[in-house]
């Protein structure tokens, strides 16, 4: 289970956001924090990048770092498997199958598999006179996706809504689901006047550009429409 960490963030926030806005210009006689929930609201967000959060964050497949290094606003610092020994690497049970005894003991055989082969093919290039750095940079090929990992993260406050707009959303996977989960119940208690009112896109939005790809299981499908029937219905409306 991904584990995250609040390492650093930007303190005084609100009256930074706020002070930045008051420069820009903005009606007399809002507090701080109203200037930063009416940012947030209205979306003139450029004025929250100056807040910036540092995330520890272990225990993450390999899978899942490649989604989070999707979000390149964002700076990230990774654990290196060139430089560090995987022979005892950890991993990651996929969320979809833990619980099913039959299919967890397949995929831990799996691990054991790759985890035994990494370590035989590691030893056998040192037997044969390949140096450590050449032994590391070929055996780690064989690590599997689910192999755990290590990053430092670091991303400021209006990227990391569009990180949580994306991924809080019931179709994203559901490891990255739940790091996403972990860091918003962080953010939130930090600055609720930023992040209180976030979630996912279709709930940030007030419709949902999933559209079709909307999963059945989408607690908001009642409730929010996705873009193309907002579309959809002005279109008949022009007719
Ligand atoms: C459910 C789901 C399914 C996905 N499926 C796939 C998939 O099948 N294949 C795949 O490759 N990815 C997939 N992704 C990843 C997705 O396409 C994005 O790459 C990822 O979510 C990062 O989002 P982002 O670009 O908004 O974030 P960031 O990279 O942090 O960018 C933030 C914002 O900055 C702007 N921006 C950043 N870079 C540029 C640029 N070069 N040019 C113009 N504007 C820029 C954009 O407005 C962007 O929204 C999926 C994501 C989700 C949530």
């Amino acid at each position: 289970m991904v584990k995250v960490k609040l390492l650093r963030y930007t303190p005084d926030g609100v009256r930074l956001v706020a002070q930045g806005c008051r420069v820009s210009g903005i009606p007399e006689g809002l507090s701080d924090e109203e200037i930063v929930r009416m940012v947030v609201e209205n979306d003139y967000t450029s004025a929250i990048e100056h807040i910036y959060f540092t995330f520890d964050i272990s225990e993450m497949s390999v899978a899942i770092s490649r989604e989070l290094l999707e979000h390149r606003i964002a700076s990230h610092t990774a654990r290196s498997t060139r430089y560090n020994v995987e022979k005892d690497f950890g991993y990651v049970i996929p969320p979809t199958i833990d619980g099913d005894e039959e299919l967890v003991e397949m995929f831990k055989e799996a691990m054991e598999s790759a985890r035994q082969h990494y370590a035989k093919i590691f030893e056998k290039m040192l037997e044969k006179g390949y140096s450590k750095a050449e032994a590391l940079e070929a055996s780690r090929y064989v690590l599997p996706m689910a192999t755990h990992t290590h990053y430092i993260w670091t991303i400021n406050a209006r990227s990391l809504i569009n990180f949580l707009g994306l991924r809080l959303c019931k179709r994203a996977a559901p490891e990255i689901r739940e790091l996403a989960q972990k860091i918003y119940d962080i953010v939130v208690e930090i600055y609720p006047e930023i992040f209180k009112d976030i979630g996912c896109r279709g709930y940030n939005l007030g419709l949902c550009p999933e559209n079709e790809a909307r999963p059945k299981d989408c607690p908001f499908r009642a409730k929010i429409p996705t873009k193309k029937e907002i579309k959809d219905s002005w279109k008949k409306k022009d007719k």
